[in-house]
């Protein structure tokens, strides 16, 4: 049973999940999953390993936790957060604590042993992108949790104990801090100019045009100008939408195909990319708002996060996001022309 502890210096909550111990950790840190497909739980024939289905996507006539499925939603075997938690919120002197109540789902990406998203054929990731947003659109009906995070961890340097392409659902009572100082930095830039900040960073970095990476007809990749990490990514939407339930069919083609071929070209620059992957949108807790707009963010795990940055919340990047674009938007062009 996992416990939030808020450490009241800097207004933080911790999840306390002591069950997360027990997964499987992988026998070395640097070794690169050396018998991961012989022993791969999310593989199809093997639903039995997990526990059951959410939501699946399946070929008609196939039965749920049963093979013929090519995307597959079950809960996280080992919840750092869950729905049936008892308990009630408390607190003791300076301290307060409430039950570890959320979700926290795995999205199994294929059902075969695949490390890479990028190497999934461009109508599945469609299904997995489609997927993040029906699981959005199910919690935000639901009501009870005040933020989703849906992210990635690709490779052991992004923290991923298990080598077969998935992401993961994290639903929280809380908003976590760095998604509320971007929507509190987003409403405040509304209220001074009655304009999306998004609105105003995307026209200039279009003029630019030193950080893009490519443009689509709704989306922009580009290397943010204040970048934190080498070949740090965002994908951002062209419209000013906040929540991403709402994207439509056509942008979750062209997100996908985005997002397809940028992890493919940063894969073909670092063979061994670890990286996460991030969907930012509007909490649940929170009005639509007109100040925030949804997006996707990749952090390669390329450089280290040492004492600088654990001790003072500041980055020190080894590679400017100017070079980063060129050497993406050089890569892509070739890849276009192979
Ligand atoms: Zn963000």
């Amino acid at each position: 049973m996992s416990e939030l502890r808020r450490d009241p210096w800097v207004d933080r909550w911790v999840i306390m999940a002591p069950e997360r111990a027990d997964r499987p950790q992988p026998k070395s840190i640097t070794a690169e999953w050396p018998d991961a497909s012989a022993d791969d739980p999310f593989a199809e024939g093997r639903e039995a390993e997990t526990p059951g289905e959410l939501l699946a996507l399946r070929t008609s006539g196939t039965l749920p936790d049963q093979p013929g499925w090519r995307v597959r939603v079950v809960p996280n075997k080992y919840p750092a957060v869950r729905a049936e938690q008892s308990g009630t919120p408390a607190t003791e002197g300076q301290y307060q604590s409430m039950p570890g109540i959320g979700a926290h789902e795995v999205i199994i990406e294929c059902p075969q042993f695949e490390t890479c998203l990028s190497r999934l054929s461009l109508s599945h990731v469609q299904e997995v992108v489609w997927t993040y947003r029906e699981r959005l659109r199910f919690h935000r009906q639901q009501a009870k949790l005040a933020h989703i995070l849906i992210f990635k961890n690709k490779g052991r340097a992004a923290g991923a104990t298990l080598a077969h392409t998935h992401s993961q659902l994290m639903g929280t009572p809380w908003v976590p801090s760095l998604v509320q100082q971007e929507v509190a930095t987003s409403i405040q830039y509304w209220h001074q100019h009655q304009r999306q900040l998004w609105t105003d960073l995307l026209q200039q970095e279009l003029a630019v045009g030193q950080r893009v990476v490519t443009v689509g007809e709704h989306f922009v990749v580009l290397c943010p100008y204040a970048s934190r990490f080498p070949f740090e990514t965002r994908i951002i939407p062209r419209t000013t939408e906040s929540c991403f339930t709402r994207a439509s069919e056509t942008e979750i083609q062209e997100l996908a195909e985005l997002l397809r071929s940028t992890l493919a070209v940063m894969t073909r620059l670092h063979p061994t990319l670890a990286y996460n992957l991030i969907l930012h949108t509007i909490p649940l807790s929170e009005q639509e708002t007109a100040g925030f707009r949804w997006h996707l963010e990749i952090l390669p795990r390329i450089g280290q996060t040492a004492g600088f940055e654990w001790g003072g919340g500041c980055y020190i990047n080894t590679v400017a996001p100017e070079t980063a674009a060129t050497c993406l938007q050089d890569a892509w062009e070739s890849a276009d022309t192979a």
